[in-house]
């Protein structure tokens, strides 16, 4: 994960290890080079420029205090800013509400389907509860037959109306079936298209008017970069979404959508998926996000 990232500001720091003393000249060269790997790594250019205009302030101001080498110093400062970046403190999760309903939105092709399993099995063997998930995607009979595989593999039971094209009705019917067999978390994975698009966006929209989730999940592959974080715009534009799931942190992904979508959207990272397993889901915690990139 990020490993061309935690290399390219490995090397940055190397460059100022050598040095005996922090100097407005060692801050520029390491600042630009840091930049330079943000933007490899798909961070977009103006926020690039913003973290490392901060962090070169930082720098400038603490570079009097000789206590800790340059490196050490620099090292310290962007741990701290990447930390910021991906919004601080982790969020909470919100599973409020008998039952607590959850819905999931996002891109086809996303991993909405797999996360809805994971999400499940973390709630069913981390927290206690017990889940039902939901599908209600109308157009893709296929994605019914997906989570009623995953459903089986972790032991929760599974809503669908396979006749019913009417999601919203498909909702609320689960919310109704999650009463009467005492589920306590209602999990709701709704269609994707391969484009955000109005049809999507109004069918989503209208769901979340009548079910008030507890918690709107936006489910983004962070493989695609400065792409997810548009996308997360245009959900957050029309759905207000409390949170963003990133998936498939176990390929090859750069880091661009992981950084700068709190930063772009003001909405939290809640979890990160990183396999095909239902046991590879993981609440987000910007510290430990930040320490791993920065090895
Ligand atoms: P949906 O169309 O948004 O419901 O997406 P799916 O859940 O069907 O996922 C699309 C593809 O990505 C499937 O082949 C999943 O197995 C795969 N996938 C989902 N999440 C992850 C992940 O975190 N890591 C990897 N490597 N693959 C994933």
């Amino acid at each position: 994960m990020f490993q061309n990232l935690s290399e390219r500001l490995e090397t940055a720091f190397k460059n100022l290890k050598g040095e005996a003393r922090i100097t407005d000249l060692n801050i520029a060269n390491t600042v630009k080079d840091i930049r330079r790997a943000l933007i490899d790594a798909d961070v977009n250019y103006k926020i690039a420029k913003e973290f490392t205009d901060k962090i070169k302030e930082k720098a400038m101001g603490e570079k009097v205090l000789n206590a800790i080498s340059p490196g050490q110093l620099m090292v310290k400062i962007v741990q701290d800013e990447l930390t910021e970046l991906m919004g601080g403190q982790e969020a909470e999760f919100n599973i409020s509400g008998n039952p607590a309903v959850i819905l999931i939105a996002g891109l086809q092709g996303s991993g909405k389907t797999t996360f809805t399993g994971k999400l499940a099995n973390y709630l069913k063997t981390k927290k206690g509860k017990s889940p039902l998930v939901v599908a209600a995607d109308i157009y893709r009979p296929a994605a019914i037959d997906q989570l009623t595989v995953l459903a089986g593999q972790i032991g929760v039971d599974i809503y669908a109306e396979r006749e019913n094209k009417d999601a919203v009705a498909i909702a609320l019917n689960a919310i109704k079936q999650a009463k009467a067999t005492n589920k306590n978390v209602v999990i709701i994975d709704t269609a994707g298209r391969l484009a955000v698009d109005e049809a999507m966006m109004t069918e989503v929209a209208n769901i979340k008017a009548a079910v008030n989730p507890a918690e709107i999940l936006f489910v983004v592959d962070s493989m695609t970069g400065q792409d997810a974080v548009n996308t997360a715009k245009a959900f957050n534009d029309r759905l207000d979404f409390s949170g963003v799931v990133l998936t498939k942190l176990d390929g090859d992904t750069r880091g661009g959508a992981a950084l700068t979508i709190q930063y772009t959207v003001n909405k939290p990272v809640k979890f990160v998926s990183s396999g095909e397993k239902m046991e590879t889901l993981d609440v987000f915690y910007p510290a430990r996000m930040a320490q791993r990139i920065l090895g």
